[in-house]
């Protein structure tokens, strides 16, 4: 319908949409009074992913499956939506800040001549006009901004806008538009699966452990992967470790890595560089253990152990331990 707002699907690549979708949507229905459509491209999608993108409250979910759409491909994806909002004349189109998403909406924005706040951590209605908040110079300043025309694009950064609640039962209506789908300028080659740690996303979860330089090697890690089993964390680094080639670069938390914003971050060995802060300075609750009593990262923490990793870490996981009864 023209003037709802659009979300576009981040989804787990078997058929269910991540639940950072009920953040997308819930702000999307708060802003427009409960006029939210989903757009999901993708390659499988399911009754039961269906059904939760109408629990948490889109009308209609513009639904787009076809191989092409998997893996994303910003040359299949950007013009097919550009042409559905084209059609369809959408007020706003909105997209949780994942890697993939990042680069879409700046696509997306491109291709329409249109403007787009990237990593919003605010919106408000001024009338009938959509501000956003986002950060500016590395997280230092807060910027609001508004858009010159419609559509307003936008990404919605994780875990900072409150969820819809789930309503069981819910069925969506599907529409399944007729769309020129271009060739892909890249073809996968191998599609290779993660073993899976059982440990949450970076992205996606509630408490993040991140280790610095003070972690000192990369064999070192596992004494936060064993502090995460216990607590059910992610575990995240700064640039320096990435740098130094103990952890993947998608697990680098900062301005030039992810922007996280879990309910519990817990810095081990981080010093708190400006670019790191970027990164994390939204958390709810920032835990910092570093052995420098003047570590710029107690200026941000809520709570600060001043001591050597290498005995907090064993002995908080400990305690944990225990009172979580495992
Ligand atoms: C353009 C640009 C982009 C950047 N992007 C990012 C980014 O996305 N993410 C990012 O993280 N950085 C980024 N950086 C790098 C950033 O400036 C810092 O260099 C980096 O964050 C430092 O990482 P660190 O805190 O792990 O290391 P350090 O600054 O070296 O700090 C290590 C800390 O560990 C403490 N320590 C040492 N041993 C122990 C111990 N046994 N117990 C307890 N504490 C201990 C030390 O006291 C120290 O405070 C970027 C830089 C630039 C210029």
């Amino acid at each position: 319908m023209a003037n709802a707002f659009w979300c576009i699907v981040e989804d787990d690549r078997k058929g269910a949409p991540k639940k950072v979708m009920a953040e997308v949507i819930g702000e999307a229905a708060r802003l427009s009074g409960g006029d939210v459509e989903a757009v999901w491209l993708t390659d499988t999608a399911s009754d039961e992913g269906l059904g939760q993108l109408a629990g948490w409250g889109a009308t209609k979910v513009w639904l787009l499956e076809n191989a092409a759409f998997a893996p994303y491909r910003g040359e299949v994806w950007t013009p097919v939506v550009a042409e559905l909002v084209a059609q369809h004349a959408p007020k706003a189109v909105f997209a949780p800040v994942t890697s993939k998403m990042r680069e879409f909406a700046a696509r997306l924005a491109a291709r329409l001549g249109a403007g787009l706040s990237a990593d919003s951590v605010g919106m408000t209605m001024d009338g009938d006009q959509l501000v956003a908040t986002r950060p500016v110079y590395a997280g230092k300043l807060l910027a609001k901004m508004t858009w010159a025309k419609t559509p307003w694009i936008a990404t919605l950064r994780p875990n900072v806008f409150k969820p819809a609640d789930a309503q069981a039962g819910k069925t969506p209506q599907v529409e399944k538009p007729a769309v020129t789908i271009p060739d892909a300028a890249m073809k996968l080659v191998e599609r290779r699966e993660e073993a899976s740690t059982g440990l949450p996303e970076l992205t996606e979860a509630e408490t993040v452990i991140s280790g610095g330089r003070g972690m000192k090697g990369p064999e070192n890690y596992v004494i936060l992967e064993n502090m995460a089993q216990v607590i059910g964390a992610a575990v995240g680094a700064s640039r320096a470790a990435v740098d130094a080639g103990w952890r993947p670069h998608r697990f680098q938390i900062g301005q030039t890595g992810r922007t996280i914003s879990p309910k519990l971050y817990l810095g081990f060995g981080v010093s708190g560089a400006i670019q790191h802060l970027a990164g994390m300075r939204t958390s709810k609750v920032i835990v910092a253990v570093n052995k420098d009593p003047d570590a710029p990262i107690f200026k941000i923490a809520d709570y600060g152990i001043v001591g050597d990793l290498f005995e907090v870490v064993p002995a908080l996981t400990e305690e944990f331990k225990k009172l979580l009864e495992k």
